[in-house]
């Protein structure tokens, strides 16, 4: 039961990276926010359709299945050791790999002793209320009671972000908040907004939550990779958008992450390295993101038929996985 389940869910992620790479080349003429949407569903339609066939609702007849997890689990099953040795070993990676870069980052933010202190900040509270005034002047409909405060962290790192679930607060550190003028103030304010109106933290916990429940599916480790650096992608282009100042944001973004701290000069060889490989990374992230700012080639809005479509398409594709 449980290797039909795991070898179902491969095979769906296989399939649905795959359409998605297909789709990624008719995707120049799709919105961000759009793409973003579709790569979140990719990543939580197998373990829905699994719900979907525990809970016994109607599956392919199976003389039309192209794909039978059944007869795969069996065949496993009597692949003896070697076959069992090398199924472990790219499960099991899989999920070192996810432990690794994800739950245990986490868990040691979590654990420092100092959480930084928050503040009001005037020139803070004048930027979010410029900014929500720009996403009701644009038609975004943000719902009273949940909007989010905004906070100066007091630290001189360079940061901001959306924190909380229930609530949502925007921080901006003392660091960043110096080095931006009020144009990019704004850009970066609008950023945190557009994560805070697509959904905010609960919604990417949801999606994050889909993902562990895959942890041992390389495929869905990619859609997810992809997901997260183009819900950053919608969210620029909702702010910039709003706002319609692109090249505020994109200077905002290049102070923010255009810079990273090197490596402390005392740090260990493997830990300088490693510092390296995240700042090279992370400086291509910022390109990429400064570069479709700059140069937009992709229209606003996607038809909304195409993406409701292309949605259904994938679930009938996965869901005939059985
Ligand atoms: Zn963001």
């Amino acid at each position: 039961m449980l290797l039909r389940a795991v070898i179902q869910n491969l095979a769906q992620g296989v399939v649905a990276l795959v359409w998605m790479a297909g789709l990624r080349r008719l995707a120049a003429a799709l919105a961000a926010p759009a793409w973003s949407d579709l790569l979140r569903r990719a990543v939580l339609l197998p373990p829905l359709l699994l719900a979907w066939r525990l809970a016994g609702l109607p599956t392919l007849p199976e003389r039309l299945s192209v794909f039978r997890a059944d007869e795969w689990a069996v065949l496993v099953g009597e692949g003896g050791v070697a076959t069992a040795v090398v199924a472990a070993a790219l499960l099991g990676g899989t999920v070192l790999l996810f432990l690794f870069q994800e739950v245990v980052p986490a868990l040691r933010s979590r654990m420092r002793p100092q959480p930084a202190t928050e503040s009001a900040d005037d020139r803070l509270d004048a930027a979010l209320a410029r900014v929500l005034a720009a996403f009701r002047a644009a038609g975004w409909t943000l719902p009273r009671g949940r909007l989010p405060r905004i906070f100066r962290l007091e630290v001189d790192d360079r940061v901001s972000a959306l924190h909380g679930f229930a609530e949502n607060r925007i921080v901006l550190s003392r660091g960043l908040l110096d080095q931006l003028d009020d144009q990019e103030l704004d850009g970066a304010v609008a950023h945190e907004l557009a994560h805070h109106a697509r959904g905010g933290n609960l919604r990417l916990f949801g999606v994050w939550l889909a993902r562990c429940l895959q942890a041992f599916n390389p495929a869905v480790l990619a859609l997810f990779r992809e997901f997260v650096e183009a819900e950053e992608a919608a969210c620029d282009a909702v702010a910039a958008r709003v706002l319609d100042r692109p090249a505020a944001l994109a200077s905002a973004i290049l102070k923010a992450h255009g810079t990273p701290a090197p490596a402390p000069a005392d740090a260990t060889p493997w830990r300088r390295a490693r510092a390296e490989v995240v700042r090279r990374a992370n400086a291509a992230a910022t390109r990429d993101r400064v570069e479709r700012l700059l140069k937009p080639s992709r229209p606003w809005a996607a038809p909304p038929l195409f993406v409701t479509g292309a949605s259904l398409l994938l679930a009938l594709l996965l869901w005939s996985l059985g």
